[in-house]
């Protein structure tokens, strides 16, 4: 009556908040990140955030703020 012991490891979609989805192993059904090797700072050279799709903009209207300029 081992089973049960290894959790499963399945392939799952990792979202990141910039639109950038891609595989990776893991128990999870689903990954939600905030920054990916696509749109982190460190590997872009800057914050891409907000031409990424406008999700960070959407966000900050759902809650009344503006996009803030950094
Ligand atoms: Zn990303």
């Amino acid at each position: 009556m081992k089973a049960g012991i290894h959790p499963k490891y399945n392939k799952v979609m990792v979202t990141c908040a910039c639109g950038n989805t891609f595989e990776t192993g893991s128990v999870k059904n689903e990954i939600r990140i905030e920054t990916c090797s696509e749109c982190h700072p460190f590997y872009t050279g800057r914050q891409k955030f907000a031409e990424a799709g406008g999700r960070v903009d959407r966000f900050n209207k759902k809650y009344g703020l503006k996009s803030q300029q950094q």
